[in-house]
């Protein structure tokens, strides 16, 4: 007896079952035109993602996607990178990609993914290890692909795939500790203020 697959495969967000009406796929990286803080691992990485979805990937799209890369901005993927995805893309904060479908007639003519280099924090740079690039790039793809987010932490397609998670967690701890301490002066300041001044009213 066929064991039926859980409601869930069924469910799948998607933007498009069945987004490009050709194969293969075209796919233009950018690596000429790139920001200062650009690392050349990261097209291997973009490389090894669309390896990832071209052997099945996450295992939620009906179709098997064969790629071409080929160096002309016409093709139907365009990757580059920027250094401020937030001021280029004005995207939030913590953003590290994200990719635009052009949709006609419920198919895509095109899909443009940008993505980040890595972020500055308390003042110093922190770029995005191959690790990082990695995921961000496999989920940018799986939308130019057609899908859309999982509610599955555990799924490539889970929003903060998108987001800066595994660069450098140490150093995202001592932020939140500064960041408390930070507040925790303001507080202090707010206080020793407004007992000044009630100081001085009472007087
Ligand atoms: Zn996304």
């Amino acid at each position: 007896m066929p064991i039926a697959p859980a409601a869930s495969e069924f469910n799948y967000p998607r933007i498009v079952d069945h987004p490009w009406d050709h194969s293969p796929i075209t796919v233009y990286i950018d690596n000429k035109s790139v920001p200062p803080h650009y690392s050349p691992t990261y097209y291997t990485q973009v490389q090894k993602a669309l390896n990832y979805w071209a052997e099945g990937g996450n295992g939620k799209l009906d179709y098997t996607p064969v790629f071409k890369i080929v160096d002309s901005e016409k093709a139907d993927i365009r990757i580059r990178w920027v250094e401020d995805l937030q001021k280029e893309q004005g995207v939030p904060p913590r953003v590290a990609g994200d990719a635009i479908p052009y949709i006609v007639n419920g198919r895509f003519i095109r899909v443009d993914i940008t993505l980040g280099v890595g972020f500055s924090q308390w003042g110093k740079w922190v770029p995005y290890s191959d690790t990082a690039m990695l995921a961000i790039a496999k989920h940018e793809l799986g939308h130019a692909l057609g899908l859309d987010h999982s509610n599955d932490k555990q799924d490539i397609m889970y929003p903060t795939n998108e987001q800066i998670n595994n660069t450098n967690p140490i150093l995202s701890k001592y932020g939140s500790l500064l960041l408390f301490a930070i507040y925790a002066i303001l507080a202090i300041a707010v206080f020793l203020s407004v007992s000044y001044i009630l100081g001085r009213v009472a007087k």
